[in-house]
């Protein structure tokens, strides 16, 4: 098959004539970039009218949308409004994340507090089953993409998500990288981490590199995990972003890479361009 890799924005990208997702979308494409992702994460604010617009401006522009939910869903919240509205909020984030023609929604699934993982793993996994029953009966044409998550506080490692991939296969993921290093305080240093990462997704699902969802930036982080995004070329990085896109060459990943670093535009051009000379 031939590899496709789509680039772009976790938002609007800075240098938009004006902040809205529309402009945003214009100037992606401006740039020359492939893809952006609405950030709905501090609430789903947008209307359906302005969904219809979206819409229009990435038909015309061919760019690609995925949508990131909000940041305070936690689908192991044992009260029961919280957990409500958490299923809620991926819901609407769904909803007009089609309007808007996306095809991925990614969220952070939620937190262990005092459980134990396991627990915890049933939790999400049933909440996530209800969330794709909801989905289908309402004929919304999106993927739901659960996000490797950057502190080990939080639900979502690699070998979790993938686990809640088998048993629910309808359910992608979303592999943050920066995120897989800070979640265990700079776990990927040579190219092989990176091969190995690839490695056991295609062993879990061959298909899920075929259109794999990726977030990808500069990073800081201590034991706890993630602490903050840097750009790529900060000298306080150490997330190795040639070794990451030789990776994704060698096992012939196509999907999408948005750049969530701090200067959106700038490092996801960085990598598109970095990646073509590969
Ligand atoms: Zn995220």
């Amino acid at each position: 098959m031939v590899q496709n890799l789509l680039f772009g924005t976790a938002g609007t990208p800075h240098s938009s004539k004006e902040h809205s997702s529309i402009a945003g979308i214009e100037r992606v494409k401006e740039l020359g970039l492939d893809a952006m992702e609405l950030e709905f994460v501090y609430g789903v604010k947008m209307s359906q009218e302005t969904a219809a617009q979206v819409r229009k401006a990435r038909e015309k522009t061919g760019i690609s949308l995925s949508v990131h939910a909000p940041y305070y869903i936690n689908l192991n919240s044992a009260d029961k409004q919280k957990l409500g509205l958490s299923r809620h909020n991926i819901l609407q984030s769904c909803r007009i994340g089609a309007l808007c023609g996306a095809k991925s929604i990614v969220f952070h699934p939620g937190f262990y507090l005092k459980d134990s993982p396991s627990n915890v793993f049933k939790n999400i996994k049933s909440a996530i089953e209800g969330l794709l029953e909801t989905i289908k009966d309402e004929k919304i044409s999106v993927a739901l993409s659960p996000e490797t998550t950057g502190k080990p506080s939080q639900f979502g490692s690699l070998d979790e998500l993938l686990e809640l991939h088998s048993q629910a296969p309808k359910s992608l993921l979303t592999v943050d990288f920066a995120h897989l290093h800070a979640r265990s305080n700079g776990c990927l240093k040579a190219q092989k981490d990176f091969d190995a990462v690839l490695e056991k997704i295609e062993k879990t699902d061959g298909q899920l590199l075929k259109a794999l969802h990726m977030h990808v930036s500069g990073i800081k982080y201590s034991a706890k995990g993630e602490r903050n995004h840097l750009n790529l070329q900060d000298k306080a990085n150490d997330f190795n972003h040639l070794f990451f896109l030789n990776a994704l060459k060698e096992f012939n990943v196509s999907g999408t890479v948005i750049c969530e670093s701090p200067s959106i535009e700038a490092d996801a051009l960085l990598l598109k361009s970095s990646f073509a000379r590969l």
